[in-house]
């Protein structure tokens, strides 16, 4: 199993109320397919994607990846295994502003002493076509090719699946559209699972599923 989902709860506790965003969700992907999730504003998309990352925790439930479940974890054991195994494409980039676009790609491998991260960052940054920009620091770059560098880092690792939200406000819409057709083409040739949300239908339509997130699950369309 690439992915398997039971049973998940996640509430958001205020002071006097509790705001139930997901329950009984399960799902689960036993191999490499391209996945869209659609839903409203609200809905609980992000909340979804930060639990699949193993960057918040559910209420109840469980989350396996690579049969290997992420609840389990130390603080330090989640960290080494999203670096190894989930590739995450935020809606903001977070890069690190002090390094080029290379060394931001290379974090990732660094943090296993991958020898090779040099040669195997300056391949994904061709994947996304900035080779030519790979000596560039953040602001010296475009927002669409911050978000193409936050791509290659993501998949620099060849993780066992990534997580794409789509690009908010930093982007307009036909940067953020290009930027989210790109992760797309990616991940399909080099048959990489994803899990894409996004509002473009006409993207959705072309992965192998699509999911409304609705009523606090996954619903297949
Ligand atoms: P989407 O990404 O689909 O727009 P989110 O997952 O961001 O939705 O949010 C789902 C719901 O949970 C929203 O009603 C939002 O206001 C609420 N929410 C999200 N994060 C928090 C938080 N940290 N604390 C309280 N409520 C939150
Ligand atoms: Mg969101």
């Amino acid at each position: 199993m690439i992915l398997e989902i039971s049973n998940l709860k996640k509430s958001y506790k205020q002071v006097n109320k509790e705001l139930i965003v997901l329950d009984e969700l399960n799902f689960s992907i036993n191999e490499p397919k391209t996945i869209a999730i659609l839903g409203k504003s609200g809905s609980g998309k992000s909340t979804f994607l930060s639990l699949l990352g193993g960057l918040d925790l559910p209420d109840t439930g469980d989350i396996k990846i690579a049969n290997d479940s992420l609840l389990k974890k130390s603080e330090k054991e989640l960290s080494l295994f999203r670096s190894k195994h989930i590739g995450i494409i935020f809606q903001e980039f977070h890069l690190l502003k002090n390094f080029t676009a290379l060394e931001n790609v290379m974090l990732p491998l660094e943090i296993f002493n991958d020898k090779d991260a040099m040669e195997k960052a300056k391949k994904a940054l061709e994947l996304v076509e900035l080779n030519e920009r790979a000596d560039h620091f953040p602001h010296e770059l475009s927002g669409g090719e911050c978000q193409r560098v936050a791509i290659a880092r993501a998949i620099v690792t060849e993780p066992n699946i990534i997580l794409a939200d789509e690009p908010s406000g930093n982007l307009d819409n036909e940067t953020g559209d290009n930027v989210m057709n790109m992760i797309f083409e990616l991940c399909k040739k080099i048959n990489q699972t994803l899990i894409l949300v996004t509002h473009d239908k006409e993207l959705a339509s072309k992965c192998d599923e699509i999911y409304e997130l609705k009523n606090r699950k996954l619903e297949r369309l």
